[in-house]
């Protein structure tokens, strides 16, 4: 949900570069052509304005799945889960103290880093426990050696303690949306030998899923033979079907096919292993799903793989997540 309207978007362009209606209106329709009615109204202002170097967003806090590796002026608001204490260092000619904690809200759990000593000072004197609701804000976000995300508060950052009308309930047990060993690439800086990276963009292509015959104790694919199916480790066995999704994704950059076998597929249909196969018996199904999926927009994480016959890159997915068009949006802002 973008929460700035339309016409907000334009008065802020108006303001910050005195450009004339005229001149924004004929960028947004040249936008929306562009995108072949992908985007609504809405979405090409926010990326008109993005191209003039105009920030639409209006402060406020984040969920904590929301946050992706290379964000700056991240604002959370989360209850501190574990304190691991202050560590001093002692480098070159550079001393100083380091201190971290790990917080949690119904989304997701991080780890925050703390390199400001008045930030650490709440530590040392005890004012951060467990517990403690705190809201942070214009911290930003990398990628710790293991792969993790974790946020970042420097001296230009806040960090508040217990916020006015904060209240933190449940704490999500969902740690995936914290992990990122992965890096995150345009689909034009792609190459052959990238084996772990992600993509985000919308789908602007779904082709219909395509059903391969597996051993129902392996997943191998199986032939027949005299009449049976067959696997080459388990002989004779009963079938199950495999499903194999092909999309195209668009991130501006250029576009690419996506290749996304079972698990990665169900996630891409919103469908369970049942209601795929049920795509199998009844093709006409699939027209109806496929509606929805135009123009979703997705983080695809996996590799890339080369297309002999086409000789072109495609990609083999082994995860897709929806991504919130405000996530991506701000991400481009940044
Ligand atoms: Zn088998």
């Amino acid at each position: 949900m973008i929460k700035i309207s339309y016409d907000d978007i334009i008065r802020k362009i108006k303001e910050e570069k005195k450009i004339s209606d005229e001149e924004i209106n004929s960028k947004i329709e040249k936008k929306i052509e562009q995108l072949a009615g992908l985007i609504s109204r809405e979405g090409a202002a926010h990326i008109v304005a993005h191209e003039y170097g105009v920030k639409v967003f209006k402060e406020g806090a984040m969920k904590i799945s929301e946050i992706l590796s290379g964000m700056r002026e991240v604002e959370i608001n989360a209850k501190v889960l574990t304190v691991f204490g202050v560590v001093s260092f002692k480098k070159e000619s550079r001393e100083g103290k380091v201190a971290s904690f790990l917080v949690g809200d119904d989304s997701g759990k991080i780890r925050i880093v703390l390199w400001d000593n008045s930030h650490i000072s709440f530590i040392e004197n005890g004012q951060i426990r467990e517990g403690s609701v705190i809201k942070i804000k214009n911290a930003y976000v990398k990628d710790n050696q293991n792969g993790l995300k974790e946020l970042h508060l420097g001296e230009k950052s806040e960090l508040i303690l217990n916020p006015d009308n904060v209240e933190i309930k449940e704490i999500s047990s969902v740690n995936n949306a914290v992990f990122s060993n992965l890096t995150v690439k345009k689909i034009n800086e792609l190459t052959e030998n990238d084996r772990s990276v992600a993509i985000r963009g919308a789908v602007v292509q779904v082709f219909e899923p395509r059903f391969y015959e597996m051993c129902s104790e392996c997943n191998r694919k199986v032939v027949l033979e005299d009449g049976q199916h067959k696997c080459s480790v388990h002989g004779a066995v009963n079938l199950r079907y495999g499903i194999v999704s092909n999309f195209v994704l668009d991130d501006s950059t250029n576009t690419i096919r996506i290749v996304a076998f079972r698990e990665a597929a169900e996630k891409f249909f919103h469908l369970n292993n049942d209601e795929l196969m049920a795509i199998r018996t009844n093709p006409g199904k699939f027209e109806e799903i496929k509606e929805n999926l135009f123009g979703r927009l997705v983080e695809v994480k996996g590799r890339v793989i080369k297309n002999i016959i086409f000789d072109r890159l495609e990609f083999n997915a082994n995860n897709i997540e929806d991504l919130k068009a405000e996530v991506l949006l701000k991400e481009l802002e940044r």
